[in-house]
């Protein structure tokens, strides 16, 4: 497991008979070469440094993979209640609050665990909008019971190629199982019936290009099969690649990870004109393209974001102007959420006919208020909507929408360390 595991677990050992309880802040969907469940072994690893004794509490993220290790290994889990995300503290503070019904009222957690054998994707995510926020709704409003500990639901992060890969509810109830399975079955079945609602609108990206180029503007690109908010690479460069091909006129703004690219860039100085091929130096599924530009501007890559509460750290960055479009150039796949990474660099995306987006969705204000069109690419990545065309291998089959005709049979799993 390497040096984060082991930075990690020397941290915690100091702590050893010292702690009443623990709540880790987890994400849920982390990959490493040789284990596939990190996060699992992270936990089993933390519950051998602090005792089998102390309540422990771990959250997660809805886009998190909860396994049988974690929940053989903790007391509880706490899982975001919103898509986008924006409960984060909410989240730490569920987590916490049942730690202290633990420690200060002896609540005894029973655990139930329905997994789905289906992976969705799309705007009905969306939990203020969408079919699923119906689900975790019901779900927020149970804490109002007492019987209830923790209640979430996560859809998993089908990029993450792991045995455990679902969709699965999580009830945490005070010594109820039959409450929880009563109240995990409903949001599972729920949920199943929706499955086929629960995908991304796709536009071929042949498509995309050859509309766009007839619209007044501004035009919106998502590219959310190459979003590293999602884990992907950030170099891809097709849509571009299409653009060229079919010689797109119009102004763009094209967000790219290529360090080589940047330290072209900054070897040449500003006004200096470059040649370098750009992109698909990470995700070798893309070609790098040639391409002869000017260099606009270089800056050190450290940013806030707009809303979430993360200062971005892309490397040295450059913006290289080639004919009608205008390359941000990062050393470091970052979160391309916002338009934080444009105005860095001094680019106001609205002065662009066609602006490239690498997220799956962004808050409404950045850019679908004021752009004609949100054209939502079904371009190649590592982290398309397509996601038959991801080709996994790993996780548990059959699974919607990667099998056809897959049957849901709920089989709840009950989790209790009393
Ligand atoms: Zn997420």
């Amino acid at each position: 497991m390497g040096a984060y595991s082991s930075e990690f677990l020397e941290a915690l050992k100091p702590f050893a008979g010292d702690v009443a309880g623990a709540v880790f802040a987890m994400h849920g969907s982390m990959s490493a070469e040789t284990e596939l469940d990190p996060e699992g072994y992270l936990l089993e690893e933390s519950r051998k440094i602090l005792g089998e004794e102390i309540p422990i509490v771990y959250t997660q993220d809805i886009h998190g993979v909860t396994t049988a290790k974690m929940l053989k290994h903790a007391d509880g889990v706490a899982v975001y209640h919103t898509y986008p995300h924006v409960d984060f503290a909410d989240t730490g503070a569920r987590a916490a609050r049942q730690l202290l019904r633990m420690l200060n009222d002896g609540v005894k957690p029973v655990i139930v665990r329905v997994p789905i054998p289906a992976l969705v994707r799309g705007n009905q995510l969306i939990t203020e909008t969408g079919l699923f926020g119906n689900q975790v709704s019901y779900l927020k409003k149970l804490h109002d019971d007492p019987r209830i500990l923790n209640a979430g639901f996560q859809i998993g992060n089908p990029f993450t190629d792991v045995p455990e890969l679902c969709s699965q509810v999580l009830v945490v109830t005070d010594n109820d199982e039959a409450f929880g399975r009563e109240v995990a079955l409903k949001t599972a079945n729920e949920f199943w019936n929706n499955r086929f609602a629960m995908h991304a609108d796709l536009v071929p990206l042949e498509e995309s290009v050859a509309k766009a180029c007839k619209m007044k503007g501004p035009v919106m690109f998502t590219d959310a099969a190459d979003a590293p908010s999602s884990g992907a690479s950030g170099d891809s460069n097709a849509i571009v690649a299409e653009m060229i091909r079919q010689k797109y006129s119009r102004t763009v703004l094209a967000p790219i990870v290529d360090a080589s690219a940047v330290v072209r860039a900054v070897e040449k100085g500003i006004d200096g004109r470059i040649t370098v091929k750009l992109g698909g130096n990470l995700d070798r599924r893309f070609t790098p393209i040639e391409v002869k530009a000017t260099v606009v501007s270089v800056s050190d890559g450290t940013f806030p974001l707009e809303k979430w509460p993360s200062i971005e750290h892309a490397g040295p960055t450059a913006v290289l102007q080639s004919e009608n479009i205008t390359f941000v150039v990062f050393s470091r796949p970052i979160n391309l959420v916002d338009r934080a990474p444009f105005y860095a660099n001094g680019l106001d995306p609205k002065k662009f006919h066609s602006i490239i987006v690498k997220s799956p969705f962004c808050e409404p204000e950045f850019f679908d208020d004021w752009c004609e069109i949100n054209l939502n690419v079904d371009a190649p990545g590592s982290t398309s909507a397509d996601l038959p065309s991801l080709g996994h291998t790993i996780c548990a089959r059959p699974m919607f929408p990667l099998d056809e005709g897959v049957e849901f049979n709920p089989e709840p799993q009950v989790y209790s360390r009393g």
